[in-house]
């Protein structure tokens, strides 16, 4: 029978990034990392819309992109000259309409207390700016000039796995099937090949899967797989200087080499768990929903057709669509780093470095990730994040 201090469920950017920031935090324990698609043809990470913005709505969320934004500015000296992940400093605009305004203009002043390079303008200043945009029913939006963007998912994870395997960190192919408690702890990490592995400590990385995965351990995670699809088009013409755009309706849109990926059609009124099983895209959301906003909103996409797409799971908090990240109060050796929500692909090395400095220092040294305690879930107390693309 295997013995780790440290099994870490899921092996993709989240738990991947733990097992990094371990062993830069001096860890010196074993660490097992469990994933059952080593591939990571089903995981958020690689169905993602991979992108980094400053833009959110509370300073928390503000500093754990900054963290990420360090490393992307410093790749080469963390994970040598060779690193690239093709990281796009094209900026997020989002616009809203009078009525929206109040809440852009309060995220805004929230991103200027954390020094995020984003200006608010009016849609005068807007049409100057971006000559292709209708800013008709538009207020204003807010452009971030620096420090946002987007990036290959699949090159960012590759390097925390490279780096992984020169740091002593087993990585098991299997699927997590149990987990077993000793009244307040947890003692071992069952898996689909019938083996058993005694733990000192579990991290739940799992995703999507987060909520199932702490039901294992009798633990209540309300966080579940919702459907995200995400369309692939053409158009006739190239826009200089696009951003990633995200319309009052909540339909975004950004550039990808020489196509453009469109989504953000989804009615989250009254919404319920994905099938697990279900990665097929709601292609009639492109027609119905995502091309009359984007052809009214930019004259240039009137002719545009959907050639691809694509449907990945969000790791969906349901009480507040924000993280959930360290220990269980009551269970003390299972640690939370999921709920993300949409936004975990560029908050993942942040939380990879917290969760170390809490297992390694005992406490959070870099960025204070106390309000995405898991007191707040059992207290039924929403630490909200407004901005949810
Ligand atoms: C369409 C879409 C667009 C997105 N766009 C962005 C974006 O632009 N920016 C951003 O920051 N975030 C974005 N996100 C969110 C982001 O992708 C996720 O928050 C992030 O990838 C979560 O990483 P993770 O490692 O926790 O989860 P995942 O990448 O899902 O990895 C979890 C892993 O756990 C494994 N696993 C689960 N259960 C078990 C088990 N029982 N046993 C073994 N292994 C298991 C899975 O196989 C999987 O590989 C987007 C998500 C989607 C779906």
């Amino acid at each position: 029978m295997a013995r780790y201090d440290i099994v870490i469920i899921g092996g993709a950017i989240v738990g991947s990034s733990v097992a990094y920031y371990l062993r830069e935090q001096g860890f010196t324990g074993t660490i097992a990392v469990i994933e059952r698609d080593p591939q990571f043809t089903r995981s958020a990470t690689t169905l993602s819309l991979a992108s980094i913005r400053q833009q959110f709505s509370i300073p928390e969320n503000i500093r754990l992109s900054q963290f990420t934004l360090g490393l992307f500015r410093r790749l080469k000296e963390e994970f040598g000259t060779e690193a690239d992940i093709g990281f796009r400093e094209g900026g997020y605009l989002i616009l809203a309409t009078p009525e929206g305004l109040p809440v852009l203009a309060a995220n805004h002043q929230v991103q200027q207390a954390e020094k995020a390079d984003i200006v608010l303008e009016n849609g005068e200043a807007l049409s100057r700016r971006f000559p292709w945009l209708s800013t008709d029913g538009i207020a204003a939006g807010a452009y971030g000039r620096t420090g946002e963007g987007w990036f290959d998912a699949h090159a960012y994870l590759q390097l925390f796995r490279k780096a992984l395997r020169g740091k002593a960190v087993e990585m098991v192919t299997a699927s997590v099937a149990g987990i077993e408690r000793q009244g307040s702890q947890v003692v071992a990490v069952t898996l689909d090949t019938g083996e058993r592995l005694e733990t000192g400590l579990v991290v739940n990385a799992a995703g999507p899967d987060g909520g199932r995965i702490a039901g294992m351990a009798g633990l209540v995670l309300p966080v579940e797989p919702r459907k995200r699809s995400v369309f692939v088009f053409e158009a006739r013409e190239r826009l200089a200087d696009m951003p990633l755009l995200v319309d009052p309706s909540g339909i975004y849109v950004r550039p990808e080499g020489s196509v453009y990926l469109t989504g953000g059609a989804e009615n989250e009124e009254g919404e319920e768990a994905a099938d697990p099983m279900d990665f097929e895209p709601d292609w009639s959301q492109f027609e119905e929903t995502i091309w009359p906003v984007l052809a009214t909103r930019i004259p240039a996409f009137e002719a545009i057709k959907a050639t691809r797409a694509w449907a990945g799971h969000y790791d969906y908090n349901t009480l507040d669509q924000n993280a959930v990240i360290g220990h269980h109060p009551d269970v003390s050796n299972f640690l939370f780093a999921n709920g993300f929500s949409g936004h975990g692909l560029q908050q993942a090395p942040a939380v990879g470095n917290a969760l170390a400095e809490l297992i390694v220092h005992g406490a959070y040294r870099s960025i204070d990730c106390s309000a995405f305690g898991y007191e707040r879930i059992a207290a039924g107390r929403p630490f909200r994040e407004l901005n949810v693309i």
